[in-house]
């Protein structure tokens, strides 16, 4: 059976494949394996593609989130708001610097941070906020930002959003934003690989201590710090794919806006609800989420799967439903929104290089298994 998978790694691989050889020949040869010339070239080069001023590489997304808090000066016994609806790696973040997350709902028809809600969490003990940019799409920093007191700081999650932009602000262009490399992800390496981007000078330079033991000059340690370092070979797998990001981003607009034709009929029936787009987002599609209406949702990602077609669920439990966070206190009920979005939610193919015949089986398929 011909399988149309969630995200085609293969067919991103083709296209760089010559260039990553190269390069992997190039570190081998000075043997530049932790930082490097490569290095220091993607973090010039992603800080210049987004418009920032400081790139910094690490060794992943989690990390990334970890380290933008802590150069924000957020630590033990603090608070930082965050969505109930999102990876469970930005609580994961929050939790390992020892401060306190704190959850808040997400709007019913873009799943992103409701900003009200978000405001509503914030008590004194609050430090941070860390909006997702969920999916491919930034939540309003600019307006977050403005309505926030002085003390608490926007702590952009940007793991879904390379390449995103919304009323022409880029992840970074705020405090401080942290992004993944995880393979799957819109940029992905060949491995784990993250960054921290920041217009400012100084937070940078506390990233990349932190994340090097704690200083920048070898045996020189000015803050208490760790090992989160981004390799050379991983450098070299993303200096090639993001010169084809923007690319490969307006391929996956295209594909949206083909499953939004392709699905009209289905949406217009009220079996589907189609992702909404925020006004302002110039949108990437990290993933297309459609919610199924009136059908179990789990019963028909398991048909799809059984056909050969990798639909997922990001993130069947919200933050607050899973064992790991049940510490928090919450009970169903407590962020609606989220938990309607958890039950309902539906992830279809989408990569740059899908075909509009693998489009069309796949909304096939996904009729077929709605009428049971
Ligand atoms: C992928 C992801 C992360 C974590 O990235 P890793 O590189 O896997 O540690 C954090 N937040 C969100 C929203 C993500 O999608």
């Amino acid at each position: 059976m011909n399988q149309i998978p969630l995200v085609d790694l293969k067919a991103a691989h083709e296209e760089v494949a010559d260039e990553v050889r190269a390069g992997f020949e190039r570190v081998l040869a000075n043997t530049a394996f932790v930082g490097g010339e490569e290095v220091r070239r993607f973090e010039r080069e992603y800080a210049d593609f987004g418009g920032i001023a400081h790139c910094v590489g690490v060794a992943n997304g989690t990390d990334a989130v970890e380290l933008a808090l802590r150069a924000s000066g957020i630590g033990p016994g603090d608070e930082v708001v965050l969505p109930a609806n999102t990876f469970i790696a930005t609580a994961g973040a929050v939790a390992r610097i020892g401060a306190r997350p704190v959850l808040a709902d997400c709007l019913p028809d873009s799943q992103l941070l409701d900003l009200q809600a978000a405001l509503d969490a914030v008590g004194p003990a609050t430090r941070a906020v860390v909006p997702v940019h969920l999916y491919g799409q930034m939540a309003d920093v600019a307006a977050l930002t403005g309505q926030l007191p002085d003390r608490v700081r926007v702590v952009e999650d940007a793991a879904q959003s390379q390449g995103a932009s919304r009323d022409g602000r880029t992840p970074g262009s705020g405090h401080i934003a942290a992004t993944s490399f995880y393979p799957g992800k819109n940029l992905g390496a060949y491995g784990d690989a993250g960054a921290v981007l920041t217009d400012d000078e100084e937070r940078a330079g506390l990233v990349r201590a932190i994340a090097n033991h704690g200083g920048t000059a070898k045996y020189r340690h000015d803050v208490p710090g760790f090992n989160s370092r981004l390799d050379g070979l991983q450098a070299v797998v993303l200096r090639a794919k993001l010169a084809r990001l923007a690319d490969g981003n307006t391929a996956r607009r295209a594909a949206a806006a083909r499953y939004d034709a392709l699905l009209a009929g289905l949406a217009e029936a009220g079996r589907v609800v189609l992702p909404v787009t925020e006004p302002g987002n110039v949108h990437v599609w990290h993933l297309y989420v459609i919610q199924v209406a009136g059908a179990d949702r789990d019963d028909v990602v398991g048909k799809l799967n059984a056909e050969g077609i990798g639909a997922g669920v990001h993130y069947p439990a919200p933050v607050h439903l899973t064992p790991a966070y049940r510490q928090l206190g919450h009970s169903r009920g407590d962020f609606p929104h989220a938990e309607a979005a958890a039950d309902r939610i539906l992830s279809l193919p989408l990569y740059p290089q899908i075909s509009p015949d693998q489009q069309q089986r796949v909304v096939d398929t996904l009729t077929d298994a709605l009428d049971g």
